[in-house]
């Protein structure tokens, strides 16, 4: 078979047009095309912790020994240190390879092809991929103008196909907190529903002890982001038992790397000194609001994880992250069908807001606003 649309024929039909994650471009990609050095490139693009890790996880790992070993499929000491972190009992915990690999495997056990998702957005982009790499079919229920969820808009979105319903909280890309009676209320429709709370150590805020009384009730998180760990990969969530279960028979049996283990092992022993780091990036990000809100052109959004959304009022969002990327700064642009325009910035040190807040002022004095 020589000619590449051969093979197209064989491949899943919704699948040869498919729209992939549009993940970040590496610093080291970028650094030749923008003649940036990547020393000097400052990366709040991706939603990472500049801080880094624990040092104690770079301790453990550079002395690990049992690289030659595979993991333990059942998760015994992963899902008890978890049951430590959480105060919920490891039988309703299952760990993957980052919270991504979760929604995944969620989304496979509630949908296949033709079941409805809905998706309250502008919201995580994993939830469009992995819905349709499902061969399920995305039910879009806009936020408002603040982008909060419309509790209503999500019942009467509810048809025969509904299998699930899914959430971020607070929500990427926007950094909106759903109040927890609106949580409350879209859970009493019974649906399966899906509260990722990847960012939950920045905003504070958890349903996590409702999956004792929802039994439909599901809650990624990650240690991508508070904890530094967006490169080993490891996520974990919290379910009803059954759930838990559901997911323990259907994950790829080693889906957790060892060094993922000993990563997680090392920070719970130093979550004194990661929260330290959570809250130096709270408090910066408080400082970058309030210098974005002195830009004219630009209308941050108040936010409750460790970046911040923002509408171009005057121009393009696109030509905004490209003038930024050409200085070395990286954030990412959104150009979507409910919302046109937005850009979001990852929480950086205050060094890089610094830098930031000049580079944003310069293309402010040549767009001339
Ligand atoms: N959920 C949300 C809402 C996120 O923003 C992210 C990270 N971008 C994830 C899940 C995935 O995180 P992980 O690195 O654990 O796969």
């Amino acid at each position: 078979m020589s000619e590449n649309s051969e093979i197209d024929r064989f491949i899943r039909p919704d699948l040869v047009t498919f729209g992939s994650y549009s993940a970040r471009k590496s610093p080291e990609t970028l650094a030749g095309k923008i003649g940036v050095p990547v020393g000097r490139i400052i990366k709040l693009d991706a939603n990472e912790n500049p801080y880094g890790c624990s040092p104690r996880v770079n301790k453990a790992l550079a002395t690990y020994p049992y690289l030659n070993t595979y993991p333990d499929a059942g998760q015994t000491e992963l899902r008890k240190l978890l049951e430590g972190y959480t105060g919920i009992s490891a039988e309703c915990i299952v760990a993957g390879s980052g919270s991504d690999e979760l929604i995944d495997l969620i989304l496979r056990l509630f949908i296949g092809v033709g079941d409805e998702v809905i998706n309250c957005v502008p919201s995580f982009d994993m939830f469009r991929f992995s819905t349709k790499m499902c061969g399920g079919t995305l039910v879009e229920v806009p936020r408002d103008e603040n982008f909060a969820v419309d509790v209503s808009a999500v019942k009467a979105a509810i048809s025969k196909k509904t299998k699930i319903i899914l959430l971020a909280n607070p929500n990427n890309p926007t950094g909106t907190i759903t109040p927890r009676d609106d949580i409350i209320e879209i859970l009493d429709t019974g649906l399966p529903v899906v509260v990722d709370e990847a960012y939950f150590e920045f905003s504070g805020e958890t349903v996590a002890p409702l999956v004792s009384r929802y039994k439909n009730l599901m809650v990624p998180r990650t240690f991508s982001k508070w904890a530094g760990l967006a490169g080993l990969r490891v996520g974990y969530g919290i379910f009803p038992p059954k759930i838990a279960a559901y997911l323990m028979a259907i994950k790829p049996p080693y889906n957790v790397n060892v060094a993922a283990l000993v990563a997680v092992r090392e920070s719970l022993a130093d979550v004194d000194y990661l929260m330290s780091t959570v809250r130096a990036i709270i408090a910066e990000r408080e400082r970058l609001f309030g210098e974005l809100k002195k830009l004219k052109w630009l209308k941050p959004f108040p936010s409750q994880a460790n970046f911040i959304f923002g509408s171009v009022l005057n121009g393009e969002a696109k030509e905004l992250q490209q003038k930024l990327q050409k200085r070395g700064i990286l954030v990412r642009y959104f150009d979507l069908p409910f919302w046109r325009d937005g850009i979001r910035i990852s929480v950086g040190k205050p060094e890089h807001t610094d830098a930031l807040i000049k580079a944003l002022r310069e293309i402010g004095e040549e767009i001339n606003v």
